[in-house]
């Protein structure tokens, strides 16, 4: 899974990063959804280890070109979790009231509390995205949230906060098949939205965007993982994979018993 991390200051050609991917379950969809319920059952037990440890909080970010399926993550990720310990935070075209503060205030406040998951469907990060290739700001502007964004990330991170940032990646076919689905499905109607089409159209350069992104703000502390997403089992997979990993590598504690308690009996 260190091969889906993107290191520091690394190059990104996402032309080199094959979305089909199903690296070592080629032909094995049973097998990848067995692990994947192992590990869903593993995160069930992370997670309520993290509320009761109560000294760190995470965050999971996820980013994708439409379609790129970080609603279906949501779901099947953290299907076997307890609705009270995760938190998902959406993040649309700024209000009025958010477009008058700077850009990170909308996102600090949405921030995991301790003991908590908060997954961000969309983040900051669509300041160095759609703003830059939709041309919502000036190229200064954008380019000067790269450094301000891993400031912050860097500031959460310091004060206990595992940030984990997800990128799924899906190729232009795989897109395509999935915005026909939107037309054609009754029940994937209201996914559709009229934005959809100009943007595919502008698909190198969000490809690019994305690329920078992954390039400037994969960080020591705060790392990107590019997620093979055109197979959606494959997808789930590797992503509970490395979320389970990162939670046991924190090495959380089951508070002892207040030494007050010690001798307590419950009459
Ligand atoms: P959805 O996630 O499909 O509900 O769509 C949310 C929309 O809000 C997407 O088209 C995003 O590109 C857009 N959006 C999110 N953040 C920003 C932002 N900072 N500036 C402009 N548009 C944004
Ligand atoms: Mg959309």
């Amino acid at each position: 899974m260190q091969s889906y991390r993107v290191r520091p200051g690394e190059q990104v050609r996402l032309s080199a990063h094959d979305p089909d991917s199903t690296d070592g379950f080629d032909g094995k969809k049973k097998k990848a959804l067995a692990a994947t319920r192992e590990l869903t059952t593993r995160l069930e037990r992370l997670q309520e280890l993290l509320y009761a440890d109560h000294r760190r909080s995470v965050l999971i970010v996820l980013q994708a070109i439409d379609a790129g399926g970080k609603d279906g993550t949501i779901r099947h990720v953290f299907e076997g979790v307890n609705p009270q310990g995760v938190r998902v935070a959406r993040f649309g075209r700024p209000t009025p009231e958010e477009s008058a503060h700077d850009f990170l205030w909308r996102v600090h406040r949405q921030t995991p509390e301790k003991g908590e998951i908060t997954i961000f469907n969309r983040s900051h990060y669509e300041e160095v995205l759609v703003v830059r290739v939709e041309k919502l700001a000036p190229r200064s502007t954008w380019l000067r949230h790269y450094r301000q964004i891993n400031d912050f990330e860097r500031s959460l991170t310091e004060e206990g906060t595992l940030i984990l940032k997800f990128f799924l990646h899906i190729s232009f076919d795989e897109q395509r098949k999935r915005l026909e689905a939107r037309l054609r499905d009754r029940t994937k109607y209201w996914k559709f939205s009229s934005a959809d089409l100009p943007e595919r159209k502008r698909w190198p350069a969000y490809q690019r965007a994305f690329e920078e992104m992954l390039e400037k703000t994969s960080t020591p502390y705060a790392p990107w993982y590019v997620i093979p997403a055109n197979r959606k089992w494959f997808r789930n997979l590797s992503v509970s994979r490395i979320l389970v990993e990162a939670l046991d590598g924190l090495q959380l504690k089951w508070p002892p018993l207040p030494a007050d308690f010690r001798s307590t009996v419950v009459p």
